[in-house]
């Protein structure tokens, strides 16, 4: 496999740092959080907000190239950078807005007493099609969001 050209390694290496940023800003509070007061499922819902804050990394990243990249090569390419900007910043409020209504979901699926229990006090389980219910949009739009940005990264380097 050919070597990527130094750019879009740069772009790639900024685009990781920024997730994995964004993953512990989410994580580690939550952490400190479960100590303190547990919640059930937190692990899908964590999961789900990880992927809702990461879309701002993703805002950043594309306004980024937007700004600093030449991408003299690509004038109409370039074009698409602001509004995909404006995109990410969307799916992000969207993403944010449904999170906070995870518990929602939860009670409407399995009447999980989400609130005003302790200690992670729901004996259900979390199944793979639950799962996949709660967590499809965050999982689309953040996979949208990463195949342009690894498009672009390639266009940043060629
Ligand atoms: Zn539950």
């Amino acid at each position: 496999m050919p070597i990527p050209p130094i750019e879009t390694i740069k772009w790639f290496s900024l685009l990781l740092a920024a997730l994995l940023l964004t993953s512990f800003g989410t994580t580690f509070p939550n952490r400190l959080n479960q100590y303190r007061s547990p919640r059930p499922h937190n692990g899908v819902r964590l999961f789900n907000e990880c992927l809702a804050r990461s879309q701002l990394a993703f805002f950043n990243y594309f306004l980024a190239i937007a700004i600093t990249a030449p991408l003299q090569n690509h004038p109409n390419t370039k074009m698409f950078l602001l509004p995909i900007a404006v995109m990410s910043a969307f799916f992000y409020m969207g993403s944010i807005a449904a999170s906070v209504e995870l518990d929602v979901r939860l009670r409407e699926f399995h009447g999980c007493p989400v609130q005003g229990t302790s200690a992670g006090a729901c004996a259900h389980t979390v199944g793979i099609w639950e799962f996949t219910k709660m967590s499809y949009r965050y999982v689309f739009s953040t996979l949208l969001l990463t195949i342009l940005a690894i498009y672009f990264a390639f266009v940043a380097g060629s």
